[in-house]
């Protein structure tokens, strides 16, 4: 009798959980990499902003006095 291919069952025990928590901690640092701290020209406190927009002229928003800012090259 030919043995069926064993079904991987995953327990999802406390070892797993932090073995994702891990898993997404790297993809948040990974994230975080696409942001650089900007300097808002009104106020002049660093918020960071996504690295996208900053490179493709796009207006951005300073969260502390809610103006909008393009960064310069
Ligand atoms: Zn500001």
């Amino acid at each position: 009798m030919l043995k069926k291919p064993g079904r991987f069952v995953v327990h999802h025990s406390h070892y797993e959980r932090e073995k994702i928590m891990s898993y997404l901690t790297a993809i948040m640092a990974f994230l975080k990499k696409s942001e650089a701290r900007t300097k808002c020209p009104v106020c002049n406190k660093y918020s960071s902003q996504s690295v996208s927009k900053r490179s493709h002229g796009q207006t951005m928003l300073c969260p502390y006095c809610k103006s909008l800012f393009i960064k310069e090259k």
